[in-house]
């Protein structure tokens, strides 16, 4: 079950990102949302006019040039992320471009279920999988056997 979900737009993917939060508010109420401190705030005032007092728990980051992206990526590796949504701006380098990377290259090492465009956000929030208490996502082996390599 998806409860704890990380969202990151670049500025040039903020307002499909905040279009997308809108289409699937719904299903964004029963979860708690962790966002780069920029893309929280378009969220916030989005969810709250689309659901109110239903509106759900943001916690607004460090925007992500000055350390949000960072932010999320330690929270992955430390398994309190469920699922990324990230929507990325593919046309141009960022300052934070390393962050970007890690940030990326974590969602896929622990496994979470992450989306970098529209329609692949569409899909996972969709899935059964979202809302199934009993799914659990394997934790990869090279993770542990990483952690007891011997040198
Ligand atoms: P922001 O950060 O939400 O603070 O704009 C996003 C990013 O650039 O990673």
């Amino acid at each position: 079950m998806i409860k704890n979900i990380a969202l990151v737009a670049h500025d040039a993917r903020k307002s499909e990102l905040v279009s997308w939060v809108r289409f699937n508010a719904q299903s964004c109420k029963n979860c708690k949302l962790f966002c780069t401190g920029t893309t929280g705030r378009l969220i916030e005032t989005a969810l709250k006019e689309e659901l109110g007092p239903e509106c759900p728990e943001i916690i607004k980051l460090l925007s992500g040039p000055l350390g949000g992206d960072a932010q999320i990526s330690s929270m992955i590796a430390e398994r309190k992320i469920d699922m990324l949504v990230f929507f990325c701006d593919n046309l141009i380098m960022q300052g934070h471009q390393n962050d970007v990377m890690g940030l990326t290259r974590l969602a896929s090492l622990y496994n979470i279920p992450f989306a970098t465009n529209r329609s692949t956000a569409d899909f996972l929030i969709s899935s059964p999988l979202f809302t199934d208490e009993s799914y659990q996502p394997i934790i990869p082996a090279c993770i542990e056997s990483y952690k007891n390599r011997k040198l």
